[in-house]
Order: structure tokens, then sequence, then C-alpha cells
């Protein structure tokens, strides 16, 4: 299985291809007119082993699709989905799988061009991509690498040359993902009912081998899997919820089997700390509100639980029995990780009782005083007190003396405490208003130096410079309030 080096430096090993032909179509990107390199994630593709000078040259034309490099297969993936709930069979319908790249380190990872053009899980759809909606997922995606959270990664931006008609004209864009693998809950979901137990086990097994390679294969092997995703995904959802990430579109295809964060359409960070909040437009009911992603991702383990169920074991009743039992950690074990991250960033670094009630009263007094999640943190890491809202809480001075007490009953010195502090809680997140400002100037004026510095700053949210004072500050409440962003179009 030798892999050769192709185009700006692709090493290729097709591994998806060699699966059952139920679960992809092999289907060429659709060329453009005139591709041009928008944006170009130089620290991934060094970190890939690609070519920076070779990128420059031919990145347009690769990574548009217009040219294939040798040794590239590309294909679309099948998955289906619970959509708000409502199961459909879906698929990749814009995007395209170029192959999987084995970086330097030997490390193996999904190309995939999203905004490629049709394929046959397109449906109604055109298989196109605006730009806004790839510049914002490359942003996320980058500033939720930069917090430090497992998410799918953003290679570049093309721009197409081409318009894409959505509610008007918008100029068309491919984003080239990276991604651990593209399997999702929703990926079990179509093996479960469109291919049978053999090819869901085929499935089960490849991403044993991909993503959980200390799992042994035989019996047990697909409840194995299944606990590992939950716990893979219980540390992820509790660190979302730690920055104040609101994914926004929770829907079991935009679930991963790595515990990647995937799939960035009208997703956001908290500002005012409100478990209710939800930025979509399209998720009238608020079903992926904040405070209900943990609920959510439980949810959409239970339904790969159900998928699973077949290759779990061949008794019904034993394997429904062991998945539910799986199912019913996740709670456990986000809780878990939740508290651990909580503890962090208040600089507790033993565990004590009251810890759980300590974070909760916080947390209450920030959303009676509507407290910006991110800077009530930030300012607690700087000692700001007096500039923060929660202060003016009545219950204020009885907390802060509570937490200074158990910060000195740990640790004299409260300097340790702070550099925990300081390395939990970002000083910069992506704040809707400011991304919105960096991308009308990047879609509308052509301009990319505001949204190239703003990547950078959120390169390092921990680093407290100077630079990131300026996008550090919240909104004000009239734009907040009519803020709502919108399903990947
Ligand atoms: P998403 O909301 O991006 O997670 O996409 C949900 C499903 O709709 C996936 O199967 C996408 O491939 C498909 N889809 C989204 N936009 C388009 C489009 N413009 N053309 C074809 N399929 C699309
Ligand atoms: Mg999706």
């Amino acid at each position: 299985m030798g892999t050769i080096r192709t185009a700006i430096g692709w090493k290729w090993d097709n591994s998806y291809t060699r699966l059952p032909e139920t679960l992809y179509r092999m289907q060429l990107p659709t060329p453009v007119s005139h591709p041009q390199l928008a944006l170009v994630n130089n620290a991934l593709a060094e970190q890939l082993g690609l070519s920076i000078e070779e990128l420059e040259v031919d990145g347009a034309d690769i990574l548009s699709g217009n040219k294939i490099a040798e040794g590239s297969e590309p294909l679309a993936q099948a998955y289906a989905g619970h959509q708000f709930g409502h199961f459909t069979m879906l698929g990749d319908g814009r995007a395209i799988l170029l192959g999987e790249h084995i970086d330097p380190s030997g490390r193996r990872v999904d190309i995939q061009l999203k905004g490629s053009g049709r394929t046959p899980y397109s449906r109604g759809g055109d298989g196109r991509a605006a730009l806004g909606p790839m510049l914002r997922e490359y942003i996320i995606s980058e500033a939720l690498h930069g917090l430090g959270i497992p998410t799918t990664r953003s290679l570049a931006v093309v721009e197409t040359g081409e318009e894409v008609l959505r509610e008007t004209r918008l100029p068309g864009a491919i984003l080239t993902r990276v991604a651990s693998s593209h399997l999702r809950v929703g990926t079990f979901q179509y093996a479960a009912n469109w291919g049978g137990a053999d090819v869901l086990q085929q499935l089960v097994d490849y991403a044993v081998q991909r993503h959980y390679p200390d799992i042994k294969s035989g019996e047990g092997t697909a409840l194995a899997l299944l606990q590992a995703v939950i716990e893979q995904q219980a540390k992820l959802i509790a660190k979302w919820q730690l920055v104040g990430f609101i994914h926004g579109v929770m829907n079991t295809d935009n679930m991963t089997i790595s515990g990647e964060s995937i799939d960035f359409g009208p997703c956001a960070f908290m500002n005012s700390y409100d478990p209710e909040t939800v930025f979509s437009s399209i998720d009238t009911g608020g079903r992926y509100a904040y405070g209900n992603q943990p609920q959510i991702a439980g949810w959409n383990l239970a339904r790969l639980a159900e998928a699973l169920l077949p290759v779990i074991h061949p008794d019904s009743t034993t394997a429904l029995e062991q998945a539910q039992e799986a199912v019913m950690e996740f709670g456990k074990l986000y809780e878990r990780y939740w508290l651990q991250g909580m503890r962090a960033k208040l600089g507790l670094q033993h565990e004590d009782q009251g810890d759980e009630q300590l974070v909760i009263d916080l947390l209450v007094m920030m959303q009676e005083t509507k407290a910006d999640y991110t800077n009530t943190f930030r300012d607690l890491t700087l000692g700001h007190i007096e500039e923060m809202s929660v202060a003016k809480h009545k219950d204020w001075e009885a907390w802060h003396s509570r937490w200074e007490e158990r910060l000195h009953a740990q640790d004299a010195d409260t300097k340790r405490a702070y550099e925990l502090m300081r390395s939990s809680n970002p000083a910069i997140i992506p704040r809707n208003h400011i991304v919105e400002e960096v991308l009308e100037a990047a879609v509308k004026q052509g301009n990319y130096e505001q949204l190239e510095q703003f990547v950078e700053a959120l390169q390092s949210p921990y680093a407290y410079t100077s630079e990131q004072q300026a996008y550090s500050e919240p909104p004000s409440e009239q734009v907040e309030c009519g803020y709502q962003t919108y399903c990947g179009t």
C-alpha cells in the first residue's frame, strides 16, 4: 500500500474506496470558470506536508476540482440523518472527497471539496456554495482549532468566478476541508437502513481502525465503538459549552464518529450568558439552543446506538440492553468533563464537593445580569472585577468571597490558579458582529486583510495580547438582538 507524491505534495491512500459501493458514488467535481485562491492556510498546508510554492501556482486549479491530481479518486459519500428530528436520506450533495492524504507524521486525513458541484445525492440542490458561508466555516473552524477544540480544518477557499443563486445572486466558492474522517452518525444510519448487517459491520471495523485502533476486533467491537464515540462526544460537547459555542444544526449527519466538530453553517458564539440562546434563523423552535446541546448530543448518540443494534449483539434484547447502558453513560461523562473544565475556568485545581454549586451560582448571576460569558471569565482571570457586570449582582460579594476562600484553601499562592485560568479562559472568540464585519469586507469589497488579521488573532486565544483587546468588545444590545445566522447555503 504505497503512496506517491503528486501535485502540491499529496500522498494519497484512499481507504474509503475499498468499502462496499453502497456507501459512496465515484463522482468528479464539476469544473468552474475562473478559480482563484482567496485564502490559503499556510500553517495547515505545512503541517500536511504540502508545498506552499506549488499551492500558489496550482492551488486554484486543484482546490477547485478543475484539475484532478494523480492518485486522487473523487467520490461522494452516502449518509442519512435526523434533521430537526426527521429522518432523511442525504449524502454529499455539494461536497466531494478527493481522497485521503497521509501527512508527514503518518496521520490520515480526508481532503474534501465543499461546493464542488452536483452529485447523485444533490436532490434539488445546485451542488454549490456561496463565498460568505465558506469563509465563515474557515473562520469558525480555525477559531475552534485555536481554542483547542477538536474540529475539521480549513485548508483553503477558492472563489469560483461563478455566481450562485440563493435569495440573491452571490459569488460562488469552494472550501477545502480537512478532517480526520467524514464518518458521521448519519453514515451508520445510512448503512443500517440501506446497507444491511454486513455493510454495517464493515463500516464498524473501518471506523475502529481509523479512529479507535485500540479497540480489539471481534465480538463486542460495535459496542466498544459506540462507547468510544460517546466518550469523545461528551468531551467535545463539554468543550463547546465551556467556550459558549453554539453549533446551530446538530443533526445526526453533522455529528462525527471521530469527535471532531463539523459543518459550521448557522453557528455562533454566545455573548450574554443565557442557556436559551439560539442564533440560527431556521431553528425556530430552539431545538439546538446553547443549553440544549448536551441533551441533543445524547439523543443523536441514541440514534447511533439504534443504528448499531444489529451488530452489537446477535440477541436483540441483549443488544438493546447493552446499547442503552452505553447511551446512559453519556450524561455522566458529559457532566464530569464539563465540571472539570469549569473548575479550570475558575482556577480550581482540586475537586471539592461544593464546586458545582459554586459554578452554578456564578452562572445564575451571569444570566440575571446579562453578563458577557467570555468576558466574565476573562475579567475574573485578569482580576478586573470592577469592570464586570456580574459584580453588580446583589449576591456577588458573597460569591466572590466564597471563591477566594476556595482558591486560598487549595494554595496560599494564587499564581498557579491564575495561570490555570488564563489557559482555560479565552481572551478572544469569533464574535458574530466581527465575523460579519470581516466577511462583508471580503465578500463585498474583495478585501481579505481584516479577515486574515482576525483569523491570526484567533490562533492564540489564550495569549492575552493587546491586539486581541480590539476584538473582545461584546456587541451593543441592539446588534445582538437582531443577529441571526443562516444555514450553509
Ligand atoms: P448541511 O446543512 O450543510 O449540513 O447540508 C445538509 C444536506 O444538504 C447535505 O446532504 C448537503 O450535502 C445537502 N446540501 C446543502 N446544500 C446543498 C446544495 N447547494 N446542493 C446540493 N446539496 C446541498
Ligand atoms: Mg452537513
